[in-house]
This record gives structure tokens, C-alpha cells and sequence, in this order.
């Protein structure tokens, strides 16, 4: 390689974690480049054309965009704005009943009897200061397990934090992490559909049922910051679109439409990249907002890595099984516009959902499975560019199954049986429909597995042990190639914490950029 690399840092992908981290890095006047293999921003959020709409490619909701990130990249002077900052949620059993409430509100939730009123409160406010602990863990670069310095001030803060909980509290929060969220639920409420509906909320997005381990780690998680679930007016690719301006503001440059074959390493540091028609580009830094095994294997090769990394790569879980089937639909005349401004989820019972996971387990689709709907041009008028209306459902659990041609057309019919019960004739109404399982996925955006986190979220896939133990501080093994994508921590959903932490780590003095 020639001598002064052209670019300080290059940023492999431009999906929100790409972003926030190539903006931290133009903050602190990196040159940076990103490259991205599709034509626009935003990753599983960019927009897509379907019908006479633009829709995002997969992620159509914020469940919680980091307000600092959003602060930092003055996203709203970029754009920016909303159309529903707290979208209510309806519950739906497989009778008539219809439970209303909000994860972010004290008040109990609509159709319960007197006993799960009471309780709705005080198990929200405990739940929410435990889930504080995990946001706060969120927000930190996990610090070096046996480090001094700023590492054990890390840790003595996270003890610290533990320890204001009050003995009795701490005990709990230990005793109800090990559990799940089955128990948890069990122990609270009685009403079956609101124990389905708080399970489906931790079970969004995750490879688990109420019974697995980590589910109530996944309900924290949830829950963290204001556990408000929004919508940017234009939907999620707005958000994608301000931050790009936002990055284009600091002189980050993008190149979209070719995608990076290989990470170059030259003697024994990434030093570039090779770009699908064969160009290079040379750099002192690779970020990679692809997963950690094609990051490793696949971009750098497994001859740069030793043989123990390999096999932790191998390792990591993040099979997806979540799917995304779009409706265009003619007119929504005759139904209620206030319903269709919440978000419906379609959960029934927790041994429902159990069975549904319970299918996926053995390579098939859940033909009862838990559905997620909105609508996203009730709740974002500006969305609806022609006549028709848009109705966007999150399907689980789908399994990524690249053999299965079918796929797409089980998960369709498993969607339409599950939103018929309650929204009956509304696929009369559907002109087209558009179903992204996980290995459209993985095939799109090069994420392996198709997974909406890129590797599972449990507590051997947590914070200093994600994606794997001795990767979990965003550098590779090969100095000057890093990781910043959903599969580091805190993980994924459209959050810009990864982006924004593997960025720290770069700039630190004393790291290997
Ligand atoms: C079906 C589904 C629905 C979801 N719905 C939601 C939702 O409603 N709300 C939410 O918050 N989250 C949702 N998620 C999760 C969310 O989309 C991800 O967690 C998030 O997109 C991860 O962001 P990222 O920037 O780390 O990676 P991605 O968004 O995956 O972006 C990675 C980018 O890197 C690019 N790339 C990869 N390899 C290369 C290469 N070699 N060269 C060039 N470019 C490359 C890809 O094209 C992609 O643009 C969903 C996920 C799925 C699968």
C-alpha cells in the first residue's frame, strides 16, 4: 500500500450505526468515507419503493432512538421531526378482547379487572427502574474486565448504580433476571391477554418465547429510556435521511450502489478495502456495521485471525425470525382510524406464544404466529403520497430457511389469518403485498442470519461479552478493523449506541487507530 492512507477512517455500511459512528468520527476530524452496497442511507431502515409509497426496507418503528445521538447530530435541524412520539398499543386475544395501554404510562391499561389495575403501576415503576440499569449499561463502552483506571471506575459506577436499588430491590432484580417472563408475569397479573401482550412486548425482535432465559433481560431492554414506541413523520427513513445530512454537515463523504468485498490487510493491520469492481481504498481504520462473523471471516478471512476467534465468531447465535409483510391497501373507510392509529398487537395468551416459538424451533412458521400492525399512514398522513394506504406488520417467529421457496407465502397467510380474526375483510381491501422474511434479510443487507440484532440478546451475549468474549470493545484482533453494528453492544434496533460507542473507542487515546 501507498503511504498516507486517503481517509482516516472508512465506514462499511450506512445503516444508522454506520452513520453515528462515521459523524462521532468526522466530529473529531477523522476523514471519513462510508460504503454502502444499496443505493440509499439507513441500513434495514432505508427507503424502499412499494407501489406508489417509499416504505423502509424492514424497521418501521422507533422503539428507541438515542436521544443523546439524536441531540449530538442536531437531527432536528436536519429534518427531523415526528409524527407520534408515544404510539398507544391494543392487545388482541383470540376472542373479542381488547386490551389498551401504554409500556410508557402509569396508567393501568384499559379492560382488566380490579386486581391487575392495582398491580399495573407499582410492577411498571419497579420494572422501569430496574430496566434504568440496563439503559445505563447501554450507554457505556463496556470497560475491560480486569482494567484499572477508567475500567474500574466503570465498574464501581455499575455497582454503584446496583447498589442504590436498596437491598431488597437488588435482590430482585437478581432473582427476576434469572427467571423469565413467563414466571415474572405470572407472579404479577392474571389477566391471560395483558400477561401476552407484556410478554410479546419483551419477545419483539428476539429468537425467544415468555419461558426462555434472557426474556426478561429482553423486557428491560425494552423498557429502557421512556419505553415509548415513535414514529418520524416520513417514517424511519427520515430518520435515516437526517442523519445523513447530518453526516454530509461534517464532511463525511458516502458512496453508495457498490458494496466491500474485502477488508485489505496489509502488514498486519487493515489498511483499506477492496471494493466489488475490484478498486481499493486505502485507510487507517475499517469500521464494519456488518455482522462480526462476515466481518471477520468473510471481509478480513479467517488467515488473519487466530483459530481461538474463529471459533467465537462461529459461535455467536443470531439465526433471525422475525419477517415483515407490507400491505398496500385501497381505502380503510368503515373502520375505526383511532384503532388504526395504535399499534395492534396480536399476541393472545403466553402459551400461545410459546407454541408459536415452539414451531420456528423445529424449521417451520408459525401458523398462529405474533403479529405486530400499524398503520403507518394513519399515524403519519404526510406518509400517504397517493391513494392508497399502507399497513405494516412484524410477523414472528419465521425462520431463516434459505431451501424453503415457500416462505414468503406461509408467513403471508399465517399474517392474514391472525389479522383477519379481528380486522375481518381487510385483506379484501390489499392491492399488493410485500414479505420480507430473514433470508431476504440476510441476502439484502449482508446481515448473516437475518437476525433484527445480528446476534442474539442473552446474558452470554451482553455487554462485555458481546459478540463474543474478547471482541466485545469493538477492535477486531487485527489493529486499525472494527466493529460498529447492532452485534456489539448494547445491540440492535434503530438506537445509534453502537455506532456512537465503537466511535469512543476509536478516538480514545492510546487505541490502535
Ligand atoms: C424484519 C425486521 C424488522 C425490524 N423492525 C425494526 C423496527 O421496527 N424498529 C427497530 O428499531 N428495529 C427494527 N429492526 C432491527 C433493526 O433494523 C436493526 O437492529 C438495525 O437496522 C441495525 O442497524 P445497523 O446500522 O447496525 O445495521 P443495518 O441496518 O443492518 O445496516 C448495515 C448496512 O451495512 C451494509 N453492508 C453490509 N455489508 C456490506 C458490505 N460488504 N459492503 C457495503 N455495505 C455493506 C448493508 O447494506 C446495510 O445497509 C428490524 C429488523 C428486522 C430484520
Amino acid at each position: 500500500m501507498s503511504g498516507k492512507a486517503r481517509y482516516d477512517a472508512i465506514v462499511i455500511g450506512a445503516g444508522h450505526n454506520g452513520m453515528a459512528c462515521a459523524f462521532y468520527l468526522a466530529r473529531a476530524r477523522r476523514r471519513v468515507l462510508v460504503i454502502e452496497a444499496a443505493d440509499a442511507a439507513g441500513g434495514a431502515a432505508r427507503p424502499v419503493v412499494f407501489g406508489d409509497l417509499q416504505v423502509p426496507y424492514a424497521a418501521h418503528l422507533d422503539y428507541g432512538f438515542s436521544r443523546g445521538v439524536a441531540s449530538d447530530m442536531a437531527l432536528d435541524r436536519h429534518g427531523l421531526a415526528w409524527a407520534d412520539r408515544d404510539i398507544g398499543a391494543s392487545a388482541f386475544g383470540i376472542d373479542d378482547q381488547q386490551i389498551d395501554y401504554a409500556l410508557s404510562s402509569t396508567d393501568a391499561p384499559t379492560a382488566i379487572g380490579a386486581r391487575d389495575a392495582a398491580a399495573w403501576a407499582p410492577f411498571r415503576e419497579r420494572m422501569t427502574r430496574f430496566a434504568s440499569i440496563i439503559d445505563d449499561i447501554a450507554h457505556r463502552v463496556p470497560p475491560r474486565l480486569a482494567g484499572a483506571g477508567a475500567d474500574a471506575r466503570a465498574w464501581l459506577a455499575i455497582a454503584w448504580r446496583l447498589r442504590r436499588l436498596g437491598r431488597e430491590d437488588m435482590r430482585e432484580f437478581l432473582r427476576i433476571g434469572a427467571i423469565n417472563m413467563f414466571d415474572a408475569l405470572e407472579e404479577h397479573f392474571e389477566d391471560p391477554l395483558l400477561k401476552g401482550a407484556l410478554a410479546a412486548e419483551a419477545l419483539i425482535g428476539h429468537g425467544l418465547a415468555p419461558r426462555s432465559p434472557n426474556s426478561v433481560l429482553t423486557f428491560f431492554s425494552r423498557l429502557s429510556g421512556t419505553a415509548a414506541v415513535a414514529m418520524p413523520r416520513g417514517g424511519m427513513p427520515a430518520l435515516a435521511a437526517a442523519m445523513e445530512s447530518a453526516c454530509r454537515s461534517r464532511q463525511v463523504a458516502f458512496r453508495f450502489g457498490l458494496g466491500v468485498r474485502r477488508i485489505v490487510v496489509a502488514d498486519d493491520r487493515a489498511a483499506g478495502v477492496e471494493l466489488d469492481d475490484g478498486q481499493i481504498i486505502e485507510a487507517a481504520n475499517v469500521v464494519s456495521s456488518a455482522d462480526a462473523w462476515t466481518t471477520g471471516v468473510e471481509l478480513i478471512g479467517a488467515a488473519h485471525l487466530d483459530t481461538g476467534t474463529v471459533r467465537r465468531l462461529r459461535h455467536v447465535r443470531g439465526r433471525g425470525c422475525a419477517a415483515r409483510v407490507d400491505l398496500l391497501l385501497d381505502d380503510l373507510s368503515g373502520l375505526d382510524r383511532r384503532l388504526l392509529g395504535r399499534r395492534l398487537i396480536f399476541s393472545g395468551d403466553m402459551d400461545r406464544l410459546e407454541r408459536a416459538f415452539n414451531e420456528s424451533k423445529y424449521g417451520g412458521v408459525s401458523a398462529d404466529p405474533l403479529v405486530e400492525l400499524v398503520f403507518p399512514t394513519v399515524i403519519d398522513p404526510a406518509q400517504k403520497t397517493g391513494a392508497r394506504h399502507l399497513a405494516s406488520a412484524l410477523v414472528q417467529y419465521v425462520p431463516r430457511d434459505a431451501n424453503d421457496n415457500d416462505i414468503g407465502t406461509r408467513t403471508l397467510d399465517a399474517a392474514r389469518t391472525v389479522i383477519e380474526r379481528h380486522l375481518p375483510g381487510l385483506f379484501d381491501r390489499v392491492t399488493a403485498t410485500r414479505v420480507t422474511t430473514p433470508v431476504d434479510v440476510e441476502r439484502d443487507t449482508g446481515i448473516r442470519g437475518g437476525h433484527w440484532h445480528h446476534a442474539e440478546i442473552a446474558l452470554d451475549q451482553f455487554f462485555m461479552l458481546r459478540p463474543a468474549p474478547t471482541l466485545s470493545r469493538y477492535a477486531l484482533p487485527v489493529p486499525g478493523a472494527w466493529l460498529c453494528g447492532a452485534c456489539t453492544h448494547p445491540g440492535g434496533g434503530i438506537t445509534g449506541l453502537p455506532g456512537r460507542h465503537a466511535a469512543a473507542r476509536i478516538i480514545e487515546p492510546g487505541s490502535s487507530s
